[in-house]
C-alpha cells in the first residue's frame, strides 16, 4: 500500500509555487484558504469526506483543491503539484536570460505586406541588430481581410520580393518565407495546398469565431494540428489580457489596456496530445495584451510533450525584441531550450518543416 502524503503540506507547496510564477492572486488564494479549512481537521474525518465526496460541502474547498487532497492521501503527488515543481529551485530570472540567450530567430513576424507597420527590409535589419540569424515572415492570409491578408497571387509575388531582400542582407542571416494562416470555421487552412507545401514555416492561428462552442472549437483546432502542413499553432486560445505585463511600463503599454478577450473554449488536453502526436509545435506568444497560452496551459502542453515556439508577433521592428516576455512566461513554467523549436539553426528548423511537408 502506497503511504498518504500530507495533504495540507501539498496544498501550501502549491500555493508558494504559484505565488513564485507570478500566478493570479485569487489562483494562490484558493490553495491556501483551502490548506487552512483543513488544517485542524482529524485524519479519520478527511479521509472519510474524501471518500463519500462532502469536502467540497467545506467553505474555502473547491473541486480542484478536493482532488489534490484525494490524491495526495492516496500516496500520489497531486497532479496540479506536479505541474509546478518543474521550477522548484531555480533561478528563474537566470532561466529566462539563458533562454532567450538560446533563441537564434522569431517565426512569428508581419511586415507592411499584411497589418504589419514596416517593409520587410526594416523587419530584418532589426532582427540583424537583435543578432538573429533568421527572421520568419508570417503575413496574414486571405480571408483576414482587415490585416489586408495576402491573396495566392500576392503570395507568390512576397515570395519573390523575399528572395531579392535575402541577397541583400548581410551574411549568416536570412529571411525565412511563411505565412500566419487563418485555421477556418471547418480546421481547413487559408491557402492554396502548394503554396503551403512552398514555404518554410506555417503558423495557423484561429481568429474568427472565437466564441465557438467547446467541441466545434476543438474538432477545429484538432483537424488544424493534424494538417501536415500546419508547424506551429499560434496564439492558441485568442486571449486579449489587460493586465501590464512584468517589465513592460511606461508608452509602449498604451494601447493594451482598451481591449480584452477572454480565452476560447476547447479541449486543451486533447489539442496538446494532437501537437504532441503530429508534431506540431505550441506557440508562446510573446505579445504583452496576449501572453498566450496561459502559463496553466503552457504546463500542460509540456507536460503532453509538445514542442514550442516563443515567437514575437512583431507588427514593428522594435516589438522584435519582446521575445524577453515569452521567455519569462517560458521559465516559469520550466520549458528546456531543447523543446523551444526557434533555439535551432535556420537549417535545422527548416528541415525538420520540410519532414512534415
Ligand atoms: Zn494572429
Ligand atoms: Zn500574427
Amino acid at each position: 500500500m502506497t503511504r498518504a502524503r500530507d495533504p495540507i503540506a501539498d496544498l501550501r507547496r502549491i500555493a508558494f509555487l504559484l505565488e513564485r510564477a507570478n500566478e493570479a492572486t485569487y489562483r494562490v488564494r484558493a490553495f491556501r484558504s483551502a490548506a487552512k479549512a483543513l488544517a485542524g481537521m482529524p485524519a479519520a474525518e478527511l479521509t472519510e469526506r474524501v471518500g463519500n465526496g462532502t469536502l467540497t460541502e467545506l467553505a474555502g474547498v473547491g473541486d480542484v483543491t478536493a482532488r489534490c487532497v484525494a490524491e495526495s492521501l492516496a500516496g500520489e503527488e497531486p497532479v496540479y503539484l506536479r505541474r509546478l515543481v518543474a521550477t522548484e529551485g531555480s533561478d528563474l530570472d537566470a532561466e529566462a536570460t539563458a533562454l532567450r540567450a538560446a533563441l537564434r530567430g522569431d517565426c512569428h513576424t508581419h511586415s507592411d505586406w499584411s497589418d504589419g507597420g514596416s517593409p520587410i527590409e526594416e523587419m530584418a535589419l532589426a532582427a540583424v541588430e537583435l543578432g538573429h540569424e533568421y527572421l520568419v515572415l508570417t503575413d496574414h492570409s486571405p480571408r483576414l481581410t482587415v490585416a489586408r491578408g495576402l491573396t495566392a497571387e500576392r503570395l507568390r509575388r512576397q515570395l519573390d520580393h523575399v528572395a531579392q531582400v535575402n541577397a541583400a542582407l548581410p551574411e549568416g542571416f536570412r529571411i525565412l518565407t511563411g505565412i500566419e494562416v487563418d485555421i477556418l470555421a471547418d480546421g481547413s487552412l487559408d491557402q492554396d495546398d502548394d503554396l503551403l507545401a512552398r514555404l518554410d514555416v506555417v503558423v495557423g492561428s484561429v481568429h474568427s469565431g472565437l466564441k465557438d462552442e467547446r467541441s466545434k472549437m476543438t474538432r477545429r483546432m484538432l483537424k488544424a494540428v493534424a494538417n501536415p502542413h500546419l508547424d506551429i499553432l499560434g496564439h492558441v486560445t485568442g486571449r486579449m489580457v489587460s493586465s501590464r505585463p512584468a517589465g513592460v511600463t511606461g508608452p509602449g503599454d498604451r494601447g493594451h489596456r482598451a481591449r480584452t478577450r477572454a480565452e476560447s473554449d476547447f479541449d486543451a488536453d486533447a489539442v496538446f496530445a494532437a501537437c504532441a502526436a503530429h508534431d506540431t509545435a505550441v506557440e508562446i506568444n510573446s505579445r504583452p495584451e496576449r501572453q498566450d497560452p496561459p502559463k496553466r496551459l503552457i504546463r500542460r502542453a509540456l507536460e503532453a510533450g509538445c514542442r514550442f515556439a516563443i515567437n514575437t508577433d512583431a507588427h514593428a521592428p522594435g516589438q522584435l525584441d519582446w521575445q524577453r516576455f515569452g521567455c519569462e512566461r517560458a521559465a516559469l513554467c520550466g520549458v528546456p531550450a531543447d523543446r523551444v523549436i526557434n533555439t535551432w539553426s535556420a537549417e535545422q528548423l527548416v528541415a525538420w518543416t520540410h519532414t512534415r511537408t
